[in-house]
């Protein structure tokens, strides 16, 4: 026999560090909320390493300490990015970021992806007002008149005035409720891991954009980078296939001598690569959140801190609608978020899948492109400010900069 249908005032899908964030935001705002994983509980309280290491911006990192959660994270899993370097193929100039005339000491921060996850999944454990069911698939959803109904596969039935979608890109219930999405499959797979090295980073991060793949070294403590290495997706499997020695062997004689030796520490985690935004992102007595309304390219490094600014907007929206007594269900309510959701999000999706295109083809037209690109966006310093300042979230106007003799390009036998 059906048990009685449990009453919330949001019921999100999916547990990953946004649901998880959203579900503790709106607890704070005095809302009762449910949180549907189909994960075990297991997997949500001890996630294994992914690979991922999670660049934050300063926003992200405000939003995250004001729910306490920033403060789970141990001060030594969390490492400064005090300056990044973009390099062009094989040309020696760079345009550099730092972030002397910001107020702040670095540009941002890196947290591992798990570490964030265990944060989470803590700082939901510890509100009551979270109704965590994990381990569970969704049967059905129906979301007419006055209430959202969501029927689970264990025999339980939810009732709610708001069903939010966390359930990643590839969102079935963000299908289920007939919303589409624009997608752009690269065509390209990305693969992660860490690298240990013998010269000191000093915390600056690289991002050389090469002419079979591109590659990215993010600086982390202890004397290590984690390496993001962007390959054609037919060869992704003969990389993860490579001997240790091999694979690091191979990211240096593209990356030079900056670093001295490289050593791969760990294991190689792969992801196609696939961008999407949804084309809205609310509909009656439901919304759209982090990657099941914006997946992004992880180049710019803004897909987690995208989602972190929804979870702020959405939960505003929310209180403020309650607080003025409207429905928190309805789709004039919900549509304030949709239109700030997208306007932040937008522009940088679509910028930063030309940045892509325009980095990641070999032509010679594109080449001499992006070296225009760049020499550009030294000169056109109001526009690179406004540009930079929207694309890093607080991070300084970018520098062209002759290398400096060390940074001419490295040669990796040295
Ligand atoms: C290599 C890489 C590097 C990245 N680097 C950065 C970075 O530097 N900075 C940054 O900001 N972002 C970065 N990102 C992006 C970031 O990882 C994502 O934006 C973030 O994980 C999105 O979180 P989410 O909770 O929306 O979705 P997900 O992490 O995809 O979680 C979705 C959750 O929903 C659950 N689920 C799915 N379907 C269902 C269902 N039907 N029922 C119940 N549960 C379901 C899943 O089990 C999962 O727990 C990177 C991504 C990659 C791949």
């Amino acid at each position: 026999m059906p048990s009685k249908p449990a009453l919330h005032d949001v019921v999100i899908v999916g547990a990953g560090p946004v649901g998880l964030t959203l579900a503790a935001a709106l607890a704070d705002a005095g809302f009762e909320v449910a949180l549907i994983e189909r994960q075990v509980r297991a997997a949500l309280s001890d996630p294994q390493p992914d690979g991922r290491e999670i660049a934050l911006t300063h926003r992200a990192v405000d939003i995250l300490r004001s729910l306490g959660l920033w403060q789970r994270i141990p001060a030594e899993a969390v490492s400064s990015i005090r300056a990044a370097r973009v390099l062009n193929g094989r040309s020696s100039s760079y345009l550099g970021f730092d972030p002397q005339d910001s107020g702040h000491s670095a540009l941002g921060y890196l947290v591992p992806n798990q570490i964030i996850r265990k944060a989470a999944y803590a700082a939901v454990a510890a509100r009551t007002a979270v109704d965590l069911r994990a381990g569970v698939q969704i049967e059905t959803i129906q979301t007419a008149g006055d209430a959202a109904i969501v029927q689970l596969a264990d025999g339980s039935c939810l009732h709610t005035r708001l069903l939010v979608a966390a359930d990643s890109r590839f969102s079935e219930t963000r299908r289920r409720m007939g919303i589409g999405a624009h997608s752009r499959d690269f065509g390209r797979t990305v693969v992660v891991c860490r690298l240990a090295h013998e010269r000191p980073s000093d915390g600056i991060a690289y991002e050389c954009f090469g002419y079979e793949r591109t590659l990215a070294l993010l600086p982390l403590n202890g004397q290590m980078v984690s390496a993001v290495v962007t390959v054609a997706s037919d060869q992704a499997e003969a990389l993860l296939q490579m001997p240790p020695e091999d694979f690091a062997a191979s990211l240096q004689a593209q990356f030079g001598a900056r670093l001295g030796r490289l050593r791969l520490v760990g294991e190689r985690h792969a992801y196609p690569l696939v961008a999407v935004h949804a084309d809205r992102f609310s509909a009656h007595r439901f919304a759209l959140a982090g990657d099941a309304a914006v997946g992004m390219h992880p180049v710019t490094a803004h897909g987690f801190n995208l989602g972190l600014y929804g979870v702020d907007a959405l939960t505003r929206v929310l209180s403020a609608a309650r607080g003025s007594g409207r429905d928190i269900g309805q789709l004039q309510t919900l549509s304030a978020y949709d239109a700030e959701h997208r306007r932040a999000t937008l522009p940088l999706y679509l910028g930063t899948n030309a940045l892509v295109g325009l980095f990641t083809d070999n032509r010679l037209p594109a080449r001499l492109a992006r070296t225009a690109v760049l020499r550009l966006a030294d000169h056109a310093r109001p526009l690179k400010a406004a540009l930079m300042q929207r694309l890093t979230d607080a991070l300084p106007p970018a520098r062209w900069r002759p290398p400096p003799p060390n940074l001419a390009h490295p040669d990796p036998s040295a």
